[in-house]
């Protein structure tokens, strides 16, 4: 098995897996940019990830956010890398040193995240050809930071795309930061994106701006019908009637709910 492995150039190098359970299918992709890598993957893929870790030894590690799919393997890291400095948000230092608590679905489906040692982000990450900035910008959580290489067009964003139209958002997204975070993404110059679970764009800059589009008409109709008068979950039935199953298995925590019961400051 393995990753199935692909170069962007002769120092950048991709990483891409799959995980599935109960017909819930999600791609995972790895970035490890010249010496870089862009987080480290769930643990549910260890045996796939270590030889890609392995065969490109990372020398700098950023996680863009403390979800266990981007920092199962982070431990790992520290165990075989010791020297290796592992980046996260400053605020989720001590997080990143005791294990998560996750439900058992998100156990079953990505695996443990054990406690490892983290760093907090700097302003700007080098390598030897690259220098990376880390901006942060929350939104699909608290910690989530992306990553842009101005001199390239380069703008890694973990779970801060996904898709240009979502009907589903985790519990702890807060979607007009999730707005402001694509505003931030078109006020810099990049053209390619890098998502975490839908891997490479080069029209990455129209991408953005659907999924902008998208999130500002649907802030508009959740604005109306509140002028109307509805109430949330009066709201949610009607602008998204169908419920995936991922909600079921969830328990909610992620729903449609979620992205409408935060879309206005
Ligand atoms: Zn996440």
């Amino acid at each position: 098995m393995g990753l199935r492995v692909s170069r962007f150039n002769d120092r950048f190098i991709i990483g891409h897996g799959k995980v599935g359970y109960l017909g819930v299918n999600l791609n995972v992709f790895l970035y490890s940019v010249d010496g870089l890598l862009i987080d480290t993957g769930p643990w549910r893929l260890a045996n796939e990830i270590k030889p890609f870790l392995l065969a490109f030894p990372p020398k700098k590690v950023v996680v863009t956010h403390l979800h266990e799919d981007h920092c199962g393997l982070a431990f790992w890291i520290n165990s075989v890398y010791p020297k290796v400095p592992i980046y996260a948000h400053g605020d989720r230092i001590d997080v990143s040193a005791t294990e998560a608590k996750l439900p058992l679905y998100r156990r079953i489906f990505w695996g443990r995240r054990r406690p490892f040692r983290a760093e907090p982000y700097p302003n700007i990450v080098e390598t030897d050809l690259y220098s990376f900035e880390i901006i942060h910008v929350g939104g699909h959580s608290h910690d989530h930071a992306i990553l842009y290489e101005p001199k390239e067009g380069w703008l890694f964003v973990g779970d801060l795309f996904l898709t240009t139209r979502p009907i589903v958002a985790f519990y702890e997204e807060i979607t007009y930061q999730t707005l402001q975070a694509l505003h931030k993404m078109l006020s810099l110059d990049f053209s390619d994106l890098f998502c975490s679970h839908s891997g490479h764009h080069s029209n990455g800059r129209e991408l953005i701006t659907k999924k902008k589009e998208y999130l500002e008409e649907l802030y508009e109709r959740v604005r109306a019908l509140k002028e109307r008068g509805y109430a949330l979950e009066e709201i949610d039935r009607m602008l998204f009637p169908k419920k995936p199953f991922i909600v079921k298995i969830s328990q909610g925590e992620w729903s449609s709910a979620n992205i409408i019961k935060s879309i206005e400051p």
